[in-house]
């Protein structure tokens, strides 16, 4: 009796972790409890549903004076488009960059000024990091950015009530396609990350800002060619958006 009564609260507080674990590891999977609502809603987008064979890649955090270019002079050796989510600080800085972007008919998405934290803004200077970067994009092209990526992947509600009145989508990603480019890995490893996990429809997640930046660049060198061998194409975040409607529309 005594052994049954020490174990009841053993069983009872193995089961509290199991069930916290679990809580975590499913809030982390789905990043926001109404995360499945805001993609049916298409508030947030994390892939297209299509068959054709076409991937989005997005480069956070740039333009980056040396990496950008870099990755730009590969997308055009490869024919291929791509969406930069900028922060308007370095859009700022390197106007040239962001004009040699829209020439070349990539897509330019909003990643908010500064990349502060916004669990410490206010909606006020949340609002205005998104505001002020789509204006300096809109200054620089003509065109105000479609999509804001929030620094880290930030959701709250106030957050996207935000992005739904300056009339944007949230770019998000598509989980198995974030190779973690920027823990400093080679570009072997992040290339075959990429084509590993490639299947139709996906917003693949990559770093031209940041400390590895170059490694991320080279890596487009060997799995572009390698997954345009396998029939994919790479298409701007709108494209992607919209061979998702052509699809519903047959
Ligand atoms: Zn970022």
């Amino acid at each position: 009796m005594l052994i049954y009564i020490k174990k009841k609260p053993a069983l009872l507080l193995l089961s509290c972790l199991f069930i916290l674990g679990f809580s975590i590891g499913a809030y982390r999977l789905t990043l926001h409890p109404n995360m499945e609502n805001w993609k049916q809603k298409k508030i947030i987008i994390t892939e297209a549903i299509t068959d054709q064979k076409i991937l989005a890649l997005t480069f956070d955090d740039g333009p980056h004076p040396a990496n950008t270019p870099l990755v730009l002079d590969l997308l055009q050796k490869h024919q291929s488009q791509a969406t930069f989510f900028v922060l308007g600080q370095y859009a700022e800085k390197y106007p040239e960059i962001i004009k040699r972007m829209a020439k070349e008919g990539h897509e330019i998405g909003n990643h908010s000024f500064s990349h502060p934290d916004f669990n410490r803004e206010s909606r006020f200077s949340i609002q205005e990091e998104i505001k002020k970067t789509n204006q300096i994009v809109y200054n620089l092209t003509g065109t105000k950015p479609r999509f804001f990526r929030p620094p880290g992947g930030y959701l709250s509600y106030e957050m996207v009530d935000l992005v739904v009145e300056e009339k944007m989508i949230i770019g998000y990603w598509s989980y198995i396609q974030d190779p973690k480019d920027w823990q400093g890995k080679k570009a072997e490893d992040i290339a075959h990350y990429i084509i590993k996990h490639a299947r139709p429809g996906q917003i693949i997640i990559l770093h031209d800002g940041g400390p590895n930046g170059k490694e991320t660049a080279l890596s487009l060198d060997i799995f572009i060619p390698e997954l345009k061998q396998q029939g994919y194409r790479f298409v701007t975040l709108t494209q992607l958006v919209n061979a998702e409607k052509s699809n519903k529309n047959l």
